[in-house]
């Protein structure tokens, strides 16, 4: 059985990059799905190409009026909301004091207040149902700080703070509420020049995996907090992140990247050892 038979799903964002792929898999899966987006030729085309279970609607996340057309199309076009992927988010770079209160408040504005409204606007329905699934997509940097990113990263542990909330006032009435942490993703908002991942490897060696992540190893995680398979996951946060948000390597330490443990070498002084 498909893992996501029979469910009626939003995904905003969902016209590009991780949401793109995320829409891919959801149809794959069985749903029937609303791509939303600000991006109507590449959100009309994708919904085109996975055929008739799948449709595009205009979305600004930020625009309260959006969103309650989306809900009321939906509503009337399939008679339930199942699943809302918060996908939809803008990246800034800038140091603080440096970063104008307009650029703050306009991530703050996409990422949270639009994730705000996205709960908000599936609430009623979800808890008359008595289900339904929310997944909020944060990022690594709303588990902890990194340089730069003063809007994103409030936009991003919000999100997560956003979720707790959500988790306990909507798990009340049978509506899970949980929140994914992506470390850094082959997309355009990470990878905006298209370099091959292989040429990267540089860039995320203080990744444990040592490598940047694919749309679908993310996908792959929204799926399964999206589906009946996670039916007790609630308020929690999936990294999916390779190890990013686990800890910090000591450089030249055992088993940094610049010190690695050679287990080869290991093996054989054991072998010796017990010999
Ligand atoms: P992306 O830039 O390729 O896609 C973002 C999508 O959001 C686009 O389709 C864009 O049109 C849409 N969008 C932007 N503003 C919108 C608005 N106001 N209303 C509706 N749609 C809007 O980026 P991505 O990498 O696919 O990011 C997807 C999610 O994953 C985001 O929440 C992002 O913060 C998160 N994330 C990404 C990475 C990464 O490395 N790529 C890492 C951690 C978290």
């Amino acid at each position: 059985m498909q893992r996501l038979q029979n469910k009626i799903a939003i995904i905003t964002g969902g016209a590009r990059g991780m949401g793109a792929r995320t829409s891919r898999l959801f149809i794959e899966e069985g749903a029937t799905l609303v791509i939303a987006d600000v991006l109507e030729e590449e959100g009309q085309a994708l919904a085109d190409e996975l055929g008739p279970r799948a449709s595009f609607q205009r979305l600004d996340v930020s625009d309260e009026a959006n969103w309650q057309r989306l809900v009321d199309d939906t509503l009337a076009r399939h008679g339930r909301i199942d699943v809302l992927v918060n996908n939809a988010a803008v990246l800034t770079f800038g140091a603080i004091g440096a970063l104008p209160r307009e650029t703050f408040e306009r991530v703050l504005a996409v990422n949270l207040t639009g994730t705000f409204l996205g709960i908000s606007a599936v609430t009623p329905i979800m808890c008359r149902q008595g289900a339904g699934s929310i997944v909020n997509i944060s990022s690594v940097d709303g588990l902890r700080g990194v340089n730069a990113l003063a809007a994103y990263a409030a936009s991003k542990w919000g999100i997560r703070g956003l979720t707790k909330v959500a988790a306990l006032e909507l798990g009340l009435h049978g509506v899970r509420v949980n929140s994914v942490h992506p470390g850094g993703v082959d997309t355009l908002m990470s990878n905006p020049g298209g370099v091959p991942r292989e040429s990267l490897a540089d860039q995320y060696r203080m990744v444990p995996l040592q490598r940047i992540g694919a749309p679908e190893e993310i996908a792959r995680a929204t799926l399964f907090l999206a589906s009946d398979e996670a039916s007790y996951c609630n308020g929690s946060e999936l990294a999916v992140d390779g190890g990013m948000s686990a800890g910090f390597y000591y450089e030249g330490l055992p088993g940094s990247p610049t010190a690695p443990v050679s287990w080869d070498a290991n093996h054989e002084q054991g072998d010796q050892r017990h010999g």
